[in-house]
């Protein structure tokens, strides 16, 4: 069974298809001359009612994933990370700290990868980079648990040490 990210990734990308085979209708139609006509893009209106059918599917759906966002703290996801590394893939301390220090060095890499690609003009999402991002912060988190290193306490330490450091009131 697909996750709700899943769907929610599907959703977007479809949208986003959509999407953009309008503009490229736009564009043809531009560059037609006027004795061929204009392309109608939807003409029995479908196109449209399959965006609305995501659009309203994405709101609905990407409120619950704002909320369960909102209520994570680094414990939480400390938790269930080990939870489900040890359920599905194998015991934490079955790959040492370099092991998940590459795998989270890797997913760097597929960041990078990405917007470097956004740069040269290809379709990528910013949900294709947020989904990057996150393997990064996940990685984090297990070379950390694999470390017996508190992350979440570990940035609010770090976070205030440059704060002191740059003389800035904004502390955590
Ligand atoms: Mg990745």
């Amino acid at each position: 069974m697909k996750t709700r990210e899943q769907l929610i990734a599907e959703a977007e990308r479809q949208s986003e298809e959509i999407a953009q085979y309008f503009r490229d209708v736009e564009h043809w139609n531009a560059n037609r001359g006027k004795e061929e006509g204009e392309i109608d893009p939807d003409p029995d209106g479908s196109m449209q009612e399959m965006a609305r059918t995501l659009t309203e599917f994405l709101s609905k759906n990407k409120t619950a994933s704002k909320t369960a966002a909102k209520e994570l703290s680094f414990e939480e996801l400390r938790r269930k990370n080990v939870l489900r590394c040890e359920d599905v893939f194998h015991p934490l301390n079955d790959w040492s700290a370099t092991d998940w220090a590459c795998a989270m060095a890797g997913e760097c890499g597929e960041v990078c990868n990405k917007v470097k690609k956004l740069r040269r003009g290809e379709m990528i999402t910013r949900k294709d980079i947020g989904e990057e991002l996150a393997d990064v912060i996940i990685y984090a988190d297990l070379l950390a648990a694999r470390m017996g290193i508190e992350l979440g306490e570990e940035v609010v330490a770090k976070f205030n040490k440059v704060s002191a450091k740059r003389e800035s009131s904004i502390t955590l």
